[in-house]
């Protein structure tokens, strides 16, 4: 059957063209948006943002359950954030960082960062743009690691079904979602793609989650084997599975596939694009799951996404291999005009500054503190059983199969089988958030699942409007 809407899609494209409107019958009738295309905001065009609310141009007003893409943490107007990006503008707008000068906002922010990330020793920083870029970084810094230890051949990497690492050529590569693949003629032949660890989606009957993680680990030293350890040069995961579907990982699991990669001398990066600072109820995802990752990929809330950043952090031994390769060759060849841009690193440490207040506060928690009430962290640990049991009352609802919850963080299938993943491409999910719209409530639909990940600022009465919006939108949808 042929897409409805066929033809250069709005939601992909700008254009002069009008908008399609759209019409609870379209959805009903399997002829509204993909589910990810309904909640483009281009028919009607997000005019402010306030908090946790987001404005469209008729002045409705939508509670942004996901956070712009997962990304604005500390919501729509903080005002430090935007005095940070000003002060710095009027200071210095712009320099690269090439050769051997750069800034001191970009100084600072890699300073920062890696006093941050404490899972393990992490030596130094390399900033680009967006997320996709730090993963496509990620691959031409293993690859130039192999080449420097006269490593030619180990080169491939190996990524996870409905794992989402970007959109550019090699990060959608790595992506384990078909529809980026289709067409594009992807994945590139270096990638190879393991299992996706949804437990309640693939586990044999009566296998328990840690005999499930046991069974992914051997698939993969399965994998690895059969291709030859001496070709595979990375393993790149998400701590928890994101735009696949929210996808937690099942018990024990990183603890035995960081064992496998071990074992196979196998670099592994954590892509900490959405995870990190905060998302999770701890600063990184290697944090919650005892990730001691050789490269990680942050994005995202980095700067609450005021101002696009993105960086890579390396392990101290990846960095003298290529720093010692460099002295040889000259400079390391890899870098964007915005790598490091002054004005993006100046609103991420400032964001770091509000993310951070939490790692000094267990000792403090009865002094009143300058940031006292930013302290996201913690507010993600207290605000998330509220958001949580708020969730856990549809548990009845006909069309909820199963729902995965991690503190700020949520999604839930409304497919109840468990066998036919993504059914529904224009069914109940796209309808459903079609009503969420309706209700004023912003969320994501990815085929049969719903996913919600809330700015890290929302307050409590805020949670209850959500739950409630949820709620009426759900009855529209029984
Ligand atoms: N990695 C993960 C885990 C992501 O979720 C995303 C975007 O959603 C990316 C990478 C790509 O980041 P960007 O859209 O900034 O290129």
């Amino acid at each position: 059957m042929d897409h409805p809407l066929k033809g250069p899609l709005l939601a992909r494209f700008y254009s002069t063209e009008p908008s399609l409107q759209k019409e609870d019958s379209d959805f009903k009738d399997g002829k509204g948006f993909k589910g990810h295309d309904m909640l483009a905001p281009f028919t009607a065009g997000w005019q402010t943002t306030d908090g946790c609310y987001a404005y469209d141009a008729n002045g409705k007003r939508y509670l942004d359950a996901l956070a712009g893409l997962w990304c604005t943490a500390l919501g729509g107007n903080e005002p430090r954030l935007v005095e940070a990006a000003t002060a710095q503008l009027n200071k210095l707008p712009f320099y690269h960082s090439f050769w051997n000068r750069t800034t001191k906002p970009s100084l600072d922010l890699a300073k920062d960062l890696l006093e941050t990330f404490t899972a393990r020793k992490m030596a130094k920083v390399f900033f680009t743009n967006s997320g996709s870029e730090a993963n496509d970084t990620q691959v031409k810094l293993v690859w130039y690691y192999n080449n420097a230890l006269g490593r030619p051949n180990k080169k491939k990497f190996i990524a996870r079904a409905k794992s989402y690492h970007g959109s550019t050529l090699i990060s959608a590569s790595l992506s384990g979602l078909p529809a980026l693949h289709q067409k594009f003629d992807l994945p590139a032949p270096f990638v190879l793609h393991t299992d996706c660890p949804h437990y309640w989606r693939y586990h044999l009957e009566g296998e328990t989650e840690e005999e499930y993680s046991t069974r992914l680990a051997n698939n993969l030293e399965n994998l690895i084997v059969k291709e030859g350890p001496e070709t595979i040069a990375a393993f790149i995961a998400e701590p928890v599975m994101g735009a696949g579907g929210v996808i937690l990982p099942p018990a024990t699991y990183f603890e035995k596939i960081q064992a496998v990669v071990k074992k196979y001398n196998i670099l592994f990066i954590a892509d900490e694009v959405i995870c990190a600072f905060g998302r999770l109820g701890t600063m990184f995802g290697c944090d919650k799951y005892n990730i001691k990752p050789d490269l990680v990929s942050v994005a995202k809330a980095l700067s609450s996404a005021y101002m696009p950043i993105a960086g890579v952090m390396v392990s101290p031994e990846i960095s003298e291999v290529i720093y010692s390769e460099s002295n040889k060759l000259g400079t390391f060849s890899h870098g964007f005009t915005y790598s490091g841009h002054p004005v993006s690193c100046a609103v991420a440490i400032e964001a770091l500054k509000l993310y951070k207040c939490v790692s000094i506060l267990p000792l403090r928690k009865s002094i009143s503190h300058p940031c006292r009430e930013r302290n996201i962290v913690e507010k993600v640990e207290s605000i998330s059983p509220r958001f949580q049991d708020g969730l856990k009352s549809f548990s009845d609802s006909p069309i909820v199969g199963e729902r995965h919850w991690l503190d700020s963080w949520y999604r839930v299938t409304d497919n109840k089988s468990p066998n036919d993943p993504f059914p529904s491409e224009w069914g109940i999910g796209a309808y459903f958030g079609s009503q969420c719209e309706k209700q004023g409530l912003l969320i994501r639909v990815a085929g049969d699942s719903i996913m919600m990940s809330p700015p890290l600022i929302i307050t409590p009465p805020e949670v209850d409007e959500l739950i409630n919006k949820y709620g009426r939108a759900l009855k529209a949808t029984e």
